[in-house]
């Protein structure tokens, strides 16, 4: 301990300034607590967003977006590391928790107070912080053939609202949206809590929680200083909620000896990108991603598009290069969309051995995600198709192209063979279940972590189970719920 550099003591520390740190720290501000958010990347402005992806993923993303999640078929997954975590990188596609989640979660986890009517005020309230709309105007061409294969089919689809007012279709999404048009929380709730007096910290890596007796008293963390330079810092504080994110934060915990159902129940939507090559021109790269989910299979299959550039396209192709790799030179005709189906299978997260204890990735696909999979492949094909696709490239080794219905449809009663899927998926969850059964939950159901009177979980880390949606505004309106709890039980108390 002796290289310990400095010593503070604060109110309330928040590790982490993303969807779920940014809601506590704006919810705790404006109720009069002294907040400091530790968040480990930068703090960035709009003139460094919106750069060529690689550039992009070095600023932007963990690890520069190579996190593999490791298992019999390896996923790619990423997320974001910098101030607004994967907010920042994200689509902004906006879900309320359906209310058949609502109940199975209720049934399932024994989780308090979590009613259709109870969480309302909080996704209203996130909707018109992050200005949560439809999109006005024409639709992008990317989404009018999707639409032409969806009523071809007769599915029931849903035009997905989005964080993303004044969306002017740079395409930009993922890395960084250079216009501000979409509410990254850096741009959107983040400045409101540093209004209200929230600090945040940036270059800041909580490396442990101390504990002592049933309290969390404090953490220490790499600070980076302005010559580039670490310290080590410990920081002491009355109360610390962890927002992390959903593979960060189990590892944390795990490191500094909490472990009890934390990081056990990692859950995932893994995603099957497909792309479809059209006789017209679309334009994908010059436009925002299909803005249509087809909800007909939903929860167990969903389908929607995917980011899409030329540097995208060739990794969706390079699993059959040598037959694909002619066709990159048409992609103004061709879009990206994508299966994903609502993970059933078992997940691990486990920080390493190494000294940075970075977070190791397990993943399982179940043999129902794989039928899912090969199910989707064989609908979103046939959609595509009947939309004026000529071929249709699959992520799958050995399946170069599909460019006829009867072939497609092989994969509803087949399944795809696991070696051959390339999978990717940016949704990841349920690290830390929050609920009221101690036999599979870490956290009580307003996220205080088992065993503590001061610690607690408000991220994806904490949703009981993967909710078949894009989930950001269910973290946020849970988390914004756990914060809102917290303030009532310190104002009753008196504190
Ligand atoms: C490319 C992409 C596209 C997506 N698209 C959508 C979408 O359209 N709609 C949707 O609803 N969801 C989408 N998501 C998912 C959504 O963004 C996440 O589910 C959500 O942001 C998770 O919130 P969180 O607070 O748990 O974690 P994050 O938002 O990732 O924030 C965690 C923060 O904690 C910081 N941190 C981690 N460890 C430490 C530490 N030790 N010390 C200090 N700080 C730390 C990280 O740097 C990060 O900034 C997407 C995600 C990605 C990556």
């Amino acid at each position: 301990m002796s290289d310990i550099q400095e010593k503070r003591r604060e109110q309330v520390l928040i590790i982490g300034s993303g969807a779920g740190g940014a809601t506590v720290a704006y919810t705790l501000a404006e109720h009069g607590f002294e907040v400091l958010v530790l968040e480990e990347g930068q703090r960035h402005t709009l003139d460094s967003y919106g750069q060529p992806p690689t550039k992009a993923m070095n600023l932007l993303y963990r690890n520069r977006g190579m996190m593999p999640i490791m298992g019999s078929v390896p996923i790619g997954y990423v997320e974001g590391r910098c101030l607004g975590g994967s907010t920042e990188i994200n689509s902004g596609f906006w879900h309320r928790l359906p209310p058949e989640f609502l109940l199975r979660w209720q049934a399932r986890f024994g989780l308090h107070d979590f009613s259709l009517e109870s969480l309302e005020e909080h996704f209203d309230w996130a909707e018109e912080k992050l200005l949560v709309q439809g999109r006005n105007g024409e639709w992008p061409k990317s989404t009018q053939v999707f639409h032409r294969g969806i009523e071809a089919m007769r599915w029931s689809s849903q035009e997905v609202k989005r964080a993303a007012s004044g969306c002017v279709n740079t395409n930009a999404c993922a890395t960084g949206c250079p216009k501000g048009a979409k509410q990254g929380v850096s741009v959107s709730l983040i400045p409101q809590a540093e209004a209200k007096g929230a600090r945040f910290l940036t270059g800041a890596k909580v490396k442990l929680i101390l504990k002592s007796g049933g309290k969390a008293t404090g953490v220490l963390a790499d600070v980076v200083g302005p010559d580039g330079s670490a310290a080590l810092v410990r920081i002491d504080a009355d109360h610390i909620f962890v927002c992390a994110g959903p593979t960060q934060t189990p590892a944390l915990l795990r490191k500094s000896g909490i472990r009890e159902h934390i990081g056990d129940t990692f859950q995932i939507h893994p995603m099957l990108k497909v792309t479809a090559l059209f006789d017209e021109e679309i334009n994908a790269q010059n436009s925002v991603m299909p803005l249509l989910q087809v909800k007909e299979f939903w929860p167990d299959i969903s389908m929607g598009g995917s980011f899409f550039s030329v540097g995208h396209l060739s990794v969706n192709l390079a699993d059959n290069w040598l037959e694909t790799s002619k066709s990159i030179r048409q992609y103004r005709n061709m879009a990206s969309y994508y299966v994903g189906v609502r993970g059933t299978g078992h997940g691990t997260v486990r920080p390493s051995l190494s000294s940075d204890g970075e977070a190791k990735l397990k993943y399982e696909l179940s043999d129902v995600d794989i039928r899912h999979l090969s199910q989707g492949l064989a609908r979103l094909s046939t959609l595509l198709l009947r939309a004026g696709a000529k071929e249709v490239y699959p992520c799958v080794f050995g399946l170069p192209k599909i460019n006829a219905e009867l072939e497609a449809v092989r994969w509803l009663d087949e399944s795809l063979p696991r070696a051959a899927l390339s999978l990717t998926t940016v949704h990841g969850f349920s690290t830390c279940p929050i609920g009221e059964r101690p036999e599979r939950c870490a956290a009580d159901s307003f996220g205080k972590v088992h065993g503590f009177n001061n610690l607690f979980l408000a991220d994806a880390s904490m949703l009981p189970d993967s909710p078949g949606i894009n989930p950001q505004g269910t973290i946020m309106a849970i988390a914004r719920r756990n914060a809102l709890n917290f303030v009532e039980h310190r104002q009753a108390k008196g504190e």
